[in-house]
Protein backbone atom coordinates (compact mmCIF):
# COMPACT_ATOMS: atom_id res chain seq x y z
CA UNK A 1 0.00 0.00 0.00
CA UNK A 2 1.25 3.56 -1.49
CA UNK A 3 0.14 6.38 2.08
CA UNK A 4 1.30 9.70 1.50
CA UNK A 5 2.83 10.77 4.77
CA UNK A 6 1.44 13.70 6.07
CA UNK A 7 4.65 15.02 7.69
CA UNK A 8 6.83 15.28 4.96
CA UNK A 9 4.36 14.14 2.10
CA UNK A 10 6.65 12.04 0.94
CA UNK A 11 5.26 8.47 -0.20
CA UNK A 12 5.92 5.68 1.72
CA UNK A 13 5.45 1.55 0.94
CA UNK A 14 3.19 -0.23 4.24
CA UNK A 15 1.49 -3.21 4.53
CA UNK A 16 -1.44 -1.47 5.70
CA UNK A 17 -2.18 2.22 7.80
CA UNK A 18 0.44 2.39 10.59
CA UNK A 19 -1.36 2.57 13.50
CA UNK A 20 0.28 5.98 14.34
CA UNK A 21 -1.84 7.65 10.76
CA UNK A 22 0.41 8.36 7.83
CA UNK A 23 3.25 9.40 8.96
CA UNK A 24 6.33 7.39 7.53
CA UNK A 25 8.85 5.84 9.75
CA UNK A 26 11.66 8.83 9.45
CA UNK A 27 9.17 11.41 10.44
CA UNK A 28 7.58 9.41 13.24
CA UNK A 29 11.01 8.74 14.83
CA UNK A 30 11.92 12.26 15.13
CA UNK A 31 8.20 12.59 16.82
CA UNK A 32 9.55 10.02 19.34
CA UNK A 33 13.26 11.47 19.91
CA UNK A 34 11.36 15.12 20.25
CA UNK A 35 9.15 14.36 22.71
CA UNK A 36 12.11 11.92 24.37
CA UNK A 37 14.52 15.09 24.66
CA UNK A 38 10.98 17.57 25.84
CA UNK A 39 10.87 14.73 28.28
CA UNK A 40 14.03 14.67 29.59
CA UNK A 41 14.06 18.41 30.14
CA UNK A 42 11.39 18.43 32.08
CA UNK A 43 12.59 15.93 34.16
CA UNK A 44 16.09 17.32 34.80
CA UNK A 45 14.70 20.98 34.56
CA UNK A 46 13.63 23.29 37.02
CA UNK A 47 9.97 22.76 38.76
CA UNK A 48 6.93 24.61 37.73
CA UNK A 49 7.12 25.56 40.73
CA UNK A 50 10.47 27.17 40.50
CA UNK A 51 10.68 28.33 37.40
CA UNK A 52 7.52 31.04 38.61
CA UNK A 53 9.56 31.90 41.44
CA UNK A 54 12.18 32.90 39.07
CA UNK A 55 10.15 34.57 37.18
CA UNK A 56 8.11 37.03 40.31
CA UNK A 57 11.84 37.72 41.08
CA UNK A 58 12.84 38.90 37.25
CA UNK A 59 9.13 41.11 37.73
CA UNK A 60 10.39 42.43 40.92
CA UNK A 61 14.42 43.48 39.70
CA UNK A 62 12.63 44.64 36.36
CA UNK A 63 10.17 47.16 38.38
CA UNK A 64 12.56 47.93 41.11
CA UNK A 65 15.75 49.02 39.04
CA UNK A 66 13.71 49.69 35.70
CA UNK A 67 10.32 50.04 35.14
CA UNK A 68 7.75 52.62 35.49
CA UNK A 69 4.95 51.20 37.73
CA UNK A 70 2.00 50.44 35.21
CA UNK A 71 -1.15 48.94 36.03
CA UNK A 72 -0.99 46.12 33.31
CA UNK A 73 -2.17 43.51 36.12
ZN1 LIG B 1 7.43 11.71 6.64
Amino acid sequence: MDIQCESCQKNFIADEMPRRGAVCFSCHVKTVRLGFTYGKVDFHGPTVRERQRKQVADAAIHGINAEPVTNWM
